[in-house]
């Protein structure tokens, strides 16, 4: 589908696609963020999504980001997407500005035991595995509050939003109830007043379903293969 375009022509196309999505929801296109995820690509390729004015890198493992960021991390903001283990949050703090996978309390705690050293705070969402397949990592939504109870005392952690991945549907209205359940989530767990500040971002969208999420309240998607694409190789 998108083989043989220019990434500037898969950049135009997505943008069409995320302004009409935005539009056919009543949306301000200005709600929705592009995460470029690189992690099928090579640096070049990830120096070019920056060139182009996608400032947004997102990357799901960090031995096979490291090479990338240690070249280009001070070009953009950096959204570490993937699972996280607990002994590689050394290597993430302070590189990445978003965590989107924050499922469980021992990461909670080593990640802010590590930003409590470096003096930062670092900017999470909490990941929801709202479909309840085996294979997906998250909290199930029912737990999503006492962690959010939990983890209140932990002052280096800001909790932005919710993140949750979708199962891959042939057929992206398949997905719909999923975006709309995280949403649904983030409104209650708000009404519970558990934060600070309210949660405002939601993370969910990706190439095959990324307009249905939008319609759905998403604030930021995280695109790959349509649209900074997918080489043999990386
Ligand atoms: C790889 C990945 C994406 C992007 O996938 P595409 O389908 O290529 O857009 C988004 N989110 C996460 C968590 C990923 O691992």
């Amino acid at each position: 589908m998108t083989l043989g375009l220019t990434l500037q022509e898969r950049i135009a196309e997505v943008e069409e696609r995320v302004s009409r999505a935005c539009a056919a929801s009543g949306r301000e296109r200005s709600d929705v963020k592009v995460i470029a995820v690189t992690k099928y690509v090579s640096l070049e390729t990830a120096a070019a999504v920056l060139d182009a004015g996608l400032m947004d890198i997102g990357e799901n493992r960090w031995q096979d980001a490291a090479h990338k960021w240690n070249v280009l991390g001070d070009k953009g903001t950096w959204h570490f997407i993937g699972h996280l283990q607990t002994n590689k949050v050394k290597d993430v703090i302070g590189k990445f500005q978003y965590i989107h996978s924050l499922d469980r309390m021992s990461l909670a705690e080593e990640l802010n035991k590590k930003a409590s050293a470096t003096g930062q705070l670092v900017e999470v969402f909490v990941q929801v595995n709202i479909s309840g397949e085996d294979s997906k990592f998250g909290l199930p939504p029912e737990a999503a509050a006492d962690f959010l109870r939990g983890i209140a005392g932990l002052d280096r952690l800001k909790v932005v939003g919710l993140m949750t991945m979708a199962p891959h549907e042939g057929d992206s209205e398949l997905t719909r109830p999923i975006f709309r359940r995280l949403r649904e989530l983030r409104d209650e767990l708000n009404q519970l007043g558990l934060t600070a500040e309210p949660i405002t971002e939601l993370s969910m969208g990706m190439s095959n379903d990324f307009e249905v999420a939008i319609q759905e309240g998403a604030t930021w998607v995280r695109l790959g293969t349509v649209l900074v694409g997918h080489e043999e190789g990386s």
